[in-house]
């Protein structure tokens, strides 16, 4: 206990006691001390009694009361009731005035943030932007199932997914579809959701001007390409002397020039392009054409195996993932130096399938494998150029994966070699129509 409640408390004591004594000795002069004694008494009880009441009508009371300067106990009671009363009332000031500035943050988003009981899935709280992004408007939509109210946008399946809810990158507002969202979820705490909506359609028409761009580049580019390809081909180093090197040269650089506007051109489709109807891709006959490749590349200088020990077939695109698998096993021919292996297997991994290509190479410093799917990324240039590469091929082979739900996974080890493998989930594979692969192989 402080000090100067410790006084104050005898303080009070004292005068308690002082009250009972002097009014004793009054008594005991009248005639009947007892009867002093207990008037007294009654008088300090009904007084302490009254005292009390009134700390009572403060605590309860909203208002600020004036503070007498007395000592005792009881006008030490309200000073500690009044110090805590003002100090609980700046802290709640203080924590309105920090609500309502996030509040004001929140509503000052130009992302549409919505707040989402997370069981009922209805809205409790929304932004400004939530109004013009979303459509939702004060103060009827609050308390409303958001799955209802944006109706259109196909949201249900999405909102079952909570924690794990993968972002919608590119959907329609309902307020207006020439604006395209970005949704994402984030549940962040037990009770409560945040839908976060992003107006992204400028960025999606900013990358829709890149691709047109490199497109029509390409395009552009390629019936100069041929002219110039076609005349170097019908120019004879026998009827310029001297010129053999030279004319050789160009025809191998323009040739790399063509063979890079087209895997241009092949992307620029790939990335415009929707997962298309599914085709079965009858895999004996793929396999087969990949070792065909592969041999012609190598021209006896590795070892080439390819294994199928799935027995299923794959959904797709045929034209595309014969493209997808050359890619990797010409890379692993280019990329693998005389007498070295090359290894494709086709195995089951549980439901799904994946095909792998393994060869034993130079093999890729751990620090590149990230990007190399990125386009252009080469991890030796030079080594890329000398065997014909344009940069473009896992890219490719990345895009066409992608439009499979497939996924790339590259594993390398510097002077060991590489392995690159395709792995599709269970909806993309197909039982085999054995009579069919052997009437395809013929
Ligand atoms: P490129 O046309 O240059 O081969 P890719 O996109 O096909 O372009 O490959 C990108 C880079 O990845 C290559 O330049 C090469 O450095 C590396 N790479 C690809 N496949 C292999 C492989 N099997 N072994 C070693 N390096 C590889």
């Amino acid at each position: 206990m402080p000090r100067h409640i410790r006084s104050a408390w005898f303080k009070t004591l004292a005068t308690l006691t002082m009250v009972l004594l002097l009014s004793g000795l009054a008594g005991w002069a009248l005639g009947d001390a007892w009867m002093g004694l207990a008037i007294a008494a009654i008088g300090a009880l009904a007084w302490h009694y009254w005292r009390l009441r009134r700390v009572l009508g403060r605590l309860t009371a909203r208002q600020r009361w004036e503070i007498a300067d007395g000592a005792g106990v009881w006008n030490e009671l309200d000073r500690v009731v009044s110090r805590n009363q003002h100090e609980m009332r700046v802290r709640k000031r203080r924590l309105l005035d920090m609500l309502r500035s996030y509040r004001a943050a929140a509503a000052a988003l130009p992302d549409a943030v919505v707040v989402l009981d997370r069981n009922s899935q209805r809205v409790q709280w929304f932004n400004e932007a939530a109004t013009t992004l979303l459509g939702l408007h004060h103060p009827g939509d609050l308390g409303q199932a958001l799955v209802q109210r944006l109706q259109p946008m196909p949201l249900a399946h999405w909102l079952a997914g909570g924690r794990n809810a993968e972002p919608i990158l590119d959907v329609p507002s309902p307020v207006d579809p020439a604006i395209r969202l970005n949704l994402r979820l984030i549940p962040y705490s037990a009770d409560h959701w945040l839908l976060i909506a992003r107006d992204v359609s400028k960025l999606l028409r900013l990358e829709q001007v890149r691709r047109d761009f490199v497109a029509n580049v390409s395009h552009e580019l390629r019936t100069p390409l041929t002219v110039v390809h076609g005349y170097l081909d019908m120019m004879d180093p026998e009827d310029f002397p001297g010129t053999g090197p030279m004319l050789e040269e160009m025809r191998k650089q323009s040739q790399r020039m063509a063979q890079l506007v087209e895997d241009l051109l092949t992307l620029s489709r790939l990335e415009s392009q929707e997962a298309g109807d599914a085709e079965v891709v009858a895999m004996l006959p793929m396999l087969a054409t990949l070792r065909r490749e592969a041999e012609a590349h190598s021209q006896g200088r590795h070892q080439i195996t390819v294994e199928d020990h799935a027995g299923v077939d794959l959904l797709g695109s045929i034209k595309e993932l014969h493209s997808a698998f050359s890619n990797l096993v010409t890379n692993a021919v280019r990329y693998t130096p005389a007498d070295g292996q090359v290894r494709v297997t086709f195995s089951r991994e549980g439901d799904g399938v994946v095909l792998a290509v393994r060869d034993t190479g130079y093999g890729i410093p751990a620090n590149h494998l990230p990007r190399l799917t990125e386009r252009f990324y080469r991890v030796s240039s030079s080594r890329s150029r000398e065997s014909g590469g344009t940069g473009l091929g896992l890219s490719i082979v990345k895009h066409i994966l992608g439009l499979h739900h497939a996924r790339l996974e590259i594993q390398s080890e510097v002077g060991k070699g590489s392995t690159f493998s395709c792995h599709f989930d269970a909806s993309h594979v197909r039982a085999r129509d054995v009579a069919a692969s052997l009437h395809a192989e013929d």
